[in-house]
């Protein structure tokens, strides 16, 4: 789950990292009481979305040389002008895709005077087992290009949970960003700051970029990117009231309402199966035999016909989807009782698209009868490789 600059900024507060004041705001006028609140004489208007790169973003509704969706303001009758180009306006950004994001939100934050912008980011590092601190001295910039371009100046410090942040990770951290004296002191000090809400919050990850020096020698943090582990959300009921639906995609969404693992892809056939490693080897599989698939979809060791029915309508609200493979293993959920849910939900959504059913496991045979038995025109399949070669060759037949 992602939240929004503004409020990962307010949880950050919570544990002492230095970030400028600032307010949000839904509205024009609120955009223009928040900057009444502020000192100025510099304000900072900030499309809140959950994208980055709104900075160098364009707002579709605009002229095309008008700037994006970070905006420096020398007065409050330009933040009353920028908080009205912005609102109902489609930021379009590296990461938003071609589509773009309405903004809905606003930010309005002290205007900083910079000196020099850095980049550090916690990430959980699966290859190692541990919390991984990249820093660089290049920050406000895009770091995958950077870590193409230039890797020598990203440097990756990782952390053992199980010692946590010690004093040599601080002073690591001043030495890769060339800092020295106090400000040095300060990266220390930040880092274990944000080391600890990393940890505390259960993030998967947290991006600050950019980090700054300010011209009077201090550092804040001026952007940053949150998400959280969703296995973790129920400890962290204060996280979860931050959620914004409205930035995220609606199928996804239905999918958390009935406990399925739904990821939206770009390719054809649309995939049900059951447990996270037998979704990736049918996705790998299909894959292999020359297509690819249009959605991850786990629906859980647990899947009734009610799953399986909100599986499959997820599946075909996409328009994408030419065929379905539903690659099934029955241990405690037997097969004949998933080939009813199958069947019932292939009637109730009238389905229209080539179908392909592997099952295998307990009562497999009074499974696969019932398929048989149906009279829809569900194709049976023996193993993964036959379901696979069987759905990519029904796709191409139709098309
Ligand atoms: P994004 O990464 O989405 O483009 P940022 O918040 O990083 O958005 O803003 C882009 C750039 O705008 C920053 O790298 C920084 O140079 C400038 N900027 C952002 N906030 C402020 C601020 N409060 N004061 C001064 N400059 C800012
Ligand atoms: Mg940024």
């Amino acid at each position: 789950m992602n939240v929004h600059e503004y409020q990962a900024k307010e949880l950050l507060a919570k544990f002492g990292v230095g970030i400028p004041a600032g307010i949000a705001a839904l509205t024009v006028e609120e955009a223009v009481a928040a900057a009444k609140q502020l000192p100025g004489p510099l304000y900072v208007v900030k499309a809140q979305i959950h994208a980055g790169g709104r900075g160098k973003g364009k707002f579709k509704e605009l002229p095309a040389d008008a700037k994006g969706g970070v905006r420096l303001a020398k007065s409050i009758e330009e933040v009353e002008t920028f908080a009205q180009e912005m609102l109902g306006n489609t930021l379009v950004t590296v990461q938003t895709g071609e589509a773009g994001k309405q903004v809905n939100r606003l930010y309005v934050t002290d205007g900083v005077d910079i000196a020099k912008e850095y980049y550090l980011s916690l990430v959980v590092d699966r290859g190692t087992g541990r919390v991984a601190l990249i820093v660089s001295t290049e920050g406000g910039m895009d770091i995958e290009e950077v870590a193409h371009a230039t890797p020598e100046k990203i440097t990756t410090i990782t952390i053992d949970p199980a010692q946590g942040f010690m004093p040599h990770h601080g002073r690591a951290v001043g030495f890769a960003l060339g800092l020295s004296g106090d400000l040095n002191k300060q990266a220390a000090k930040i880092a274990q700051q944000l080391y600890t809400a990393f940890v505390a919050l259960d993030c998967d990850m947290l991006e600050i970029n950019p980090l700054v020096e300010t011209k009077d020698g201090k550092l804040l943090v001026l952007d940053t990117k949150m998400s959280f582990d969703s296995n973790s959300l129920y400890r962290h009921p204060d996280v979860v009231a931050l959620r914004d639906e409205t930035e995220e995609d609606p199928a996804e969404i239905e999918a958390s309402k009935y406990d399925l693992a739904y990821i939206k892809l770009d390719g054809d056939i649309g995939c049900m199966v059951n447990g996270a490693g037998l979704a990736m080897a049918t996705m790998d599989i299909i894959k292999l035999n020359g297509m690819f698939p249009a959605n991850f979809l786990d629906v859980g060791g647990g899947a009734n016909k009610e799953k399986v029915t909100a599986a499959f309508k997820l599946i075909l609200s996409d328009p994408a989807v030419k065929g379905i493979l539903v690659n099934i293993f029955g241990g405690i959920m037997k097969c004949d009782i998933i080939a009813e849910g199958i069947v019932a939900a292939a009637k109730e959504v009238n389905l229209q698209v080539p179908l392909v059913v592997r099952l295998e496991g307990t009562n497999v045979q009074a499974g696969k009868d019932i398929l048989a038995n149906s009279g829809l025109p569900i194709v049976p399949a023996n193993d993964l490789g036959d379901a696979a070669k069987k759905i990519v060759a029904e796709v191409q037949k139709v098309a």
